[in-house]
């Protein structure tokens, strides 16, 4: 008899400290916060972009300090290479194959002319990322690119860029594919 009703008092506890847990986690009801949108990341291979390897990472680093639904990441063994990066004598230029993946081509005539690497090197990754030039002039847009004149050193996207960039990945966008011819 004794035996019998410890039984009972043990599952009686057990399931009033079940009923009490499911209370305190609020098990069974929609309190669960939305998952965050996963960010897309990116591998860019800057190993061939000569004396502008610094200017690349720096550019990358400038959009992953300012954009949340996107990262570029050094490529390293065992990724895919969704960005490679290019040093050569024309001016700058990218193809995009589809939104977060192309080629980027950091020319040597910008610099000769004297337009800052790192925002050459942002701007190009810009076009990557979904954007289309804005040759507005204005130095606080990185898509107006070489129109904002070799004064211009400011190498961060702006609050539309940004927003439009958050905004196409979160979408999944089609971009169209082709080049995006910089310079002269
Ligand atoms: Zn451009």
């Amino acid at each position: 008899m004794r035996s019998h009703l410890k039984r009972i008092t043990v599952a009686t506890l057990a399931t009033i400290a079940m009923a009490l847990t499911g209370q305190l986690l609020g098990v069974g009801a929609a309190t669960a916060a939305p998952a965050p949108a996963a960010v897309r990341v990116l591998y860019y291979d800057a190993s061939q972009a000569a004396e502008f390897v610094t200017a690349v990472h720096q550019g990358a680093a400038n959009w992953n300090a300012r954009v949340g639904n996107v990262r570029l990441e050094r490529w390293t063994a065992g990724h895919p290479v969704d960005i490679r990066v290019y040093a050569d004598n024309n001016w700058p230029r990218a193809y995009v194959n589809s939104l977060g993946s192309g080629t980027v081509y950091m020319g040597r005539q910008a610099t000769v002319e004297g337009h800052n690497p790192t925002r050459i090197a942002a701007h190009e990754l810009g076009h990557i990322l979904g954007l289309p030039d804005r040759r507005t002039g204005v130095c606080s847009e990185l898509m107006s690119g070489s129109s904002a004149g070799t004064s211009c050193t400011s190498a961060f996207p702006n609050a539309q860029e940004i927003t439009k960039v958050n905004s196409l990945f979160t979408s999944g966008a089609l971009v169209t594919a082709g080049w995006r011819q910089d310079g002269a």
